[in-house]
């Protein structure tokens, strides 16, 4: 076995594990191997061995792995920060987006994606912490955005997304994680039906399971750990153009 494929197997039976211990059946969480920075050759490893939704950081890089993948039927999740010049790139060649957190950029994304694709599946993301570097709209406008999103007919919003601080307090992850649960819930509510929790990574997926996850965004404890950068640091948000 491969590293990968040893890595990949573990992480999978960790989410089983977490599904069960919360009560849940584990064929409602999908795993999503994050390959941000490592080369086509790993996604292929992964794939080989079964995993179909991989999520990229970088629209030209995660781009270029699309198109060198194309045959490989795989599902591609957009997980980084949007600017609006990438929105043509990520329209055209993801089947998911994450991190939408404006009216703006999704309007972008709805009219580039061409008629005849599906329509792109979307998260808001949430910034539960308010944190003023992080991406994401702050709770309180999470609906107005949905409303919007939900009239765009490029786009089927599926749910929220978050990252929340980098700590190791379990305790604020948990209440994180349980936030973004409550505000899905809030949302369903009022009318919405959404069905998609993106939250929980290599350090602390199994918390996000136990509080809802449906998506887990994994990469280090699959591929290993990445060369520089934290994992939405500043340098993601500096993709040059
Ligand atoms: C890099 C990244 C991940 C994966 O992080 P790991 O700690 O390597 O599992 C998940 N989500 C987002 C948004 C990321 O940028």
């Amino acid at each position: 076995m491969t590293t990968i494929s040893a890595n990949l197997q573990a992480v999978r039976t960790r989410i089983e594990a977490a599904a069960r211990a919360a009560g849940r059946d584990p064929a409602t969480i999908c795993l999503i191997a994050v390959t941000k920075t490592w080369p086509a050759a790993a996604v292929s490893d992964a794939a080989a061995c079964g995993q179909r939704a991989f999520g990229e950081n970088y629209a030209q890089e995660g781009v270029q792995k699309v198109r060198e993948l194309a045959g490989l039927g795989l599902e591609w999740h957009f997980i980084g920060p949007l600017q609006s010049n990438k929105t043509q790139l990520i329209a055209a060649h993801f089947d998911w987006v994450h991190g939408v957190d404006r009216a703006k950029i999704a309007a972008r994304l709805s009219a580039q994606r061409a008629p005849a694709q599906a329509p792109l599946q979307v998260c808001i993301q949430v910034n539960l912490g308010g944190e003023s570097s992080k991406s994401g709209v702050a709770p309180q406008a999470v609906a107005e955005l949905a409303r919007v999103i939900e009239n765009l007919p490029g786009l089927r919003l599926r749910g929220l997304m978050c990252i929340p601080e980098a700590t190791e307090n379990t305790v604020l992850l948990a209440r994180r994680f349980g936030e973004l649960a409550a505000l899905r819930d809030a949302l369903n509510a009022a009318g919405f039906a959404l069905d998609t929790l993106s939250m929980g990574m290599s350090q602390d997926f199994e918390l996000a399971i136990a509080h809802g996850a449906t998506m887990v965004r994994v990469g280090s404890a699959i591929f290993g750990t990445r060369a520089g950068g934290p994992p939405d640091g500043p340098a993601s948000e500096k993709e040059s153009s």
